[in-house]
């Protein structure tokens, strides 16, 4: 293991530009976006991208040990935030577990070489929370589906080439779950039924789209699993958000708190019991959350520990920022270069209020862990 770690680590000391160091990541996507992306396609030349993936899929099957030292040395590294992980975490499992031979040969290697970025289109206006009130509809016209609706909040969807859609394909039985008569299709998103417009965010950022399919198009084999079983797969696909990754989500925010300490001294603030309790608070926190997901990623994935492991980290989070802006005292309130001239601090403050909604509200991770960890009725 320390051989592998100290290769990840030679190899990025030797290949990151300095200047990429921290680039991107959640409120700060626009940056250097042509950058990273030539990046991630570096990392996947040499072999760097789907480390998860088993051999015979086009990843490497490194074991579980080794993809977390490959991201703690990443986020060691301060290498910049990847573009490419909705394929490689989330749509190229999904087509491993449940997608056809032809699925997986067409799109596997262009996720692998970072030749395809992906988007996940799930949320609508009437359907987030409740994600089985999708409305978008798709039917079959010869040899294709042609889809009508729109999803919202589709991350990265201004520069994905292809979406993976929640859409209906059939009515629910009478009488029987909603979930049923729902699909899981791969569309195109260069075409013109596909229209994406911009949501601007608490940061200034556009990470988010609408995304409105006005009769788009995709072939009739475009359906991962059976028609109208697209639930499960969807199901599977969030149950794949947990992984190797999260360990090194957890070493960025050690440096965040390393950061929120070092700014209490600078301020003073650190003379204050009450922010130094605080502080010791989101570092006990922190400690107990990485104990928590070692101790639970090993295995097959559980909506039950993925649930805890998202409510720990989100409200974490959103807390450091908050101890962030009370750290600064009344600087924290001026963007001193305009509106959007965010600096570290307050782009974490703002952002951080998402993480509380984002794969799975507070809210709906509580009401998972009620009734299937603690047995509670609904
Ligand atoms: C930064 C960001 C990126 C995102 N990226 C994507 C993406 O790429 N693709 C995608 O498809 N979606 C994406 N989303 C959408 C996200 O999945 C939804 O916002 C989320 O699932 C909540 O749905 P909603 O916004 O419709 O809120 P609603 O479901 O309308 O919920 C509103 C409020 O009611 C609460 N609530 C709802 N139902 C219940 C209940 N049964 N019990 C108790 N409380 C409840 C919720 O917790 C919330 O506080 C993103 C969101 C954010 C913030």
């Amino acid at each position: 293991m320390q051989g592998f770690r100290r290769e990840v680590r030679e190899w990025l000391a030797a290949n990151l530009d300095p200047a990429l160091r921290g680039a991107g990541g959640p409120g700060r996507e626009h940056e250097a976006f042509p950058e990273r992306l030539a990046w991630c396609r570096r990392l996947a030349a040499a072999g760097w991208t789907c480390l998860a993936w088993p051999p015979g899929h086009g990843g490497r099957g490194v074991p579980l040990a080794a993809q977390v030292a490959f991201h703690e040395e990443y986020a060691r590294a301060d290498a910049p935030a990847r573009v490419d992980h909705i394929g490689e975490t989330l749509v190229g499992p999904t087509l491993i577990a449940f997608g056809t031979p032809e699925q997986r040969r067409r799109f596997l290697p262009r996720i692998a070489a970072v030749e395809e970025l992906w988007c996940q289109g799930y949320s609508e206006p009437g359907a987030g929370s409740d994600l089985a009130a999708v409305s978008t509809r798709a039917r079959l016209d010869g040899d294709e589906w042609v889809l009508d609706g729109q999803k919202i909040w589709t991350s990265l969807a201004h520069v994905a080439d292809w979406c993976f859609v929640l859409a209906r394909t059939g009515p629910p039985p009478e009488g029987g779950s909603r979930h049923t008569g729902l699909s899981y299709l791969l569309v195109p998103m260069r075409q013109p039924g596909v229209t994406v417009r911009p949501i601007r965010q608490l940061t200034g950022d556009c990470e988010f789209n609408e995304v409105f399919f006005d009769g788009a198009r995709t072939a009739r084999d475009m359906v991962v699993g059976e028609v109208g079983q697209g639930w499960r797969v969807a199901m599977g696909t969030l149950a794949f958000e947990r992984g190797a990754s999260t360990i090194g989500q957890q070493i960025g925010f050690r440096r965040e708190l390393d950061g929120v300490i070092a700014l209490a001294r600078e301020t003073g603030a650190a003379r204050d019991p009450a922010i130094r309790e605080r502080i010791a608070r989101a570092w006990v926190g922190l400690s107990a959350l990485r104990s928590h997901t070692l101790r639970t990623i090993d295995g097959a994935p559980s909506s039950q520990d993925a649930s805890v492991v998202k409510l720990l980290w989100s409200g974490w989070h959103r807390a450091l920022g908050e101890l962030a802006m009370d750290v600064l005292g009344a600087d924290g309130t001026l963007a001193r270069g305009g509106p959007d001239e965010l600096d570290r601090w307050q782009r974490l403050f703002l952002f951080s209020r998402a993480d509380t909604i984002y794969g799975g509200s507070d809210e709906i991770q509580r009401n998972i862990i009620a009734t299937r960890v603690l047995g509670l009725p609904r």
